[in-house]
């Protein structure tokens, strides 16, 4: 059987899949900046054997893998590539070698498990009828996002997949156990940029002043009204600011407080709703108080739906893999990823892949500098990733 062949050669290639990893991981550059990650990766491919690989994004590829009557169907598989500018804290033989520089989001499990479903993928094509499109993109961490610049330079024509399945490593499940959710998954984030301007001096004549401090905390605590009265309490929304800013001192009021956040919803309807209220309101506050207001959102990713059916079909071909007790239900999840842009153009499946081991420490969460994976999970993220793309296609 086919699954049984993939699920072996998963096994014979696990080591390489694990080598390739942490030659990854010591070596991780940052957004758009993939330049060694793109040449380490087309030279895997071209080792495996795979050709018509396609330049996309400067530092992407995509390529093809053909089965028996290759036009049938196209699956697409995608892997992101980039790390984040962090100062990894794990003494490991692996550790990055690129100073402030991590793979602290999994990016090098997910771009190592693709080369290695590619392999698998390679050795089996004459088992399986259609073609597997393999996307290793750049730039998932900075916005507007490496899909965003994937699409737009055609990763998705020529052929045109039938769906996309992408694979993200979750700290919180345990290795050895996926996760997979239908329908709505994960936010959309846009970023705040907000200046409030008055006019400052001294602290001990508020009188001859414009006082943005306080105008911006009176701003600040009024834009929670965004999520409280606005918004439908049936559509999950979230709105932080993490950085404010005022430069003056006990006795000194700035001219202006500079203030950043997030606003994250499940909803492009309400989105765009929000977005307008969250002006209307830091405008009322601010103008009515004297102030001067500059409120920049800049539009981060969209919410990231799975198509019920390709993921339904995916958890069932899961649980054919690994057994029903190893496939888990996902809750939503209020992060951003940019495998939305690829979902909105085609269906598309974005699932976990557990990399948690606590016997081991390895708990940290994405984005810390203690962030690891249990290897173990390589495993199936190879393996599994080939056997998706080949159920899919089996089940045309
Ligand atoms: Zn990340
Ligand atoms: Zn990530």
């Amino acid at each position: 059987m086919l699954k049984d062949k993939i699920k072996s050669l998963a096994k014979a290639y696990k080591e390489e899949v694990i080598q390739n990893r942490r030659h990854l991981h010591s070596h991780p550059e940052l957004s758009y900046q993939e330049f060694e990650t793109a040449k380490f990766v087309k030279s895997k491919l071209e080792e495996i054997g795979i050709e018509s690989l396609e330049q996309k994004a400067t530092t992407g590829w995509t390529a093809l893998i053909k089965g028996k009557n290759p036009d049938k169907k196209v699956i697409a598989l995608r892997a992101d590539m980039d790390a984040l500018p962090i100062i990894e804290a794990n003494e490991v033989s692996y550790k990055s070698q690129n100073p402030g520089v991590m793979h602290a989001c999994g990016h090098d499990a997910h771009t190592a498990s693709l080369l290695g479903a590619a392999k698998i993928l390679n050795e089996v094509k004459d088992q399986f009828e259609g073609t597997i499109k393999l996307i290793f993109q750049p730039g998932e961490e900075v916005a507007p996002g490496g899909a965003s610049y994937m699409i737009k330079d055609g990763a998705l024509n020529n052929p045109r997949p039938n769906g996309i399945i992408g694979q993200h490593v979750m700290p919180f499940i345990p290795a050895g156990k996926v996760g997979f959710r239908q329908g709505i998954y994960m936010a959309s984030a846009d970023e705040l940029y907000v200046t409030v301007k008055g006019k400052g001096g001294h602290g001990a004549m508020p009188e001859t002043l414009i006082d943005p401090v306080l105008i911006a905390s009176h701003m600040i605590v009024a834009l929670q009204q965004v999520i409280s009265r606005a918004a439908s309490p049936k559509i999950p929304s979230v709105l932080s600011f993490g950085r404010v800013e005022a430069l003056g001192a006990t006795n000194v009021i700035p001219n202006e407080v500079k203030i950043q956040g997030t606003f994250r919803t499940l909803n492009e309807e309400w989105r765009a709703k929000a977005h307008q209220k969250m002006l209307q309101i830091a405008k009322g506050i601010v103008e009515g108080m004297g102030g001067e207001v500059d409120f920049e959102i800049r539009k981060g990713y969209p919410f990231l739906q799975n198509d019920p059916e390709l993921t339904a079909r995916a958890t069932e071909a899961a649980r054919e893999y690994l057994g029903e007790e190893n496939v888990i239900d996902l809750d939503i999840w209020m992060a951003a990823e940019d495998f939305a842009y690829y979902s909105q153009e085609i269906d598309g499946c974005f699932y976990r892949l557990g990399t948690r081991n606590e016997a081991k420490g390895i708990v940290s969460g994405v984005h810390t500098p203690t962030f690891d994976i249990e290897e173990d999970a390589l495993e199936i993220g190879a393996g599994l990733m080939a056997w998706l793309a080949v159920a899919e296609l089996q089940k045309a």
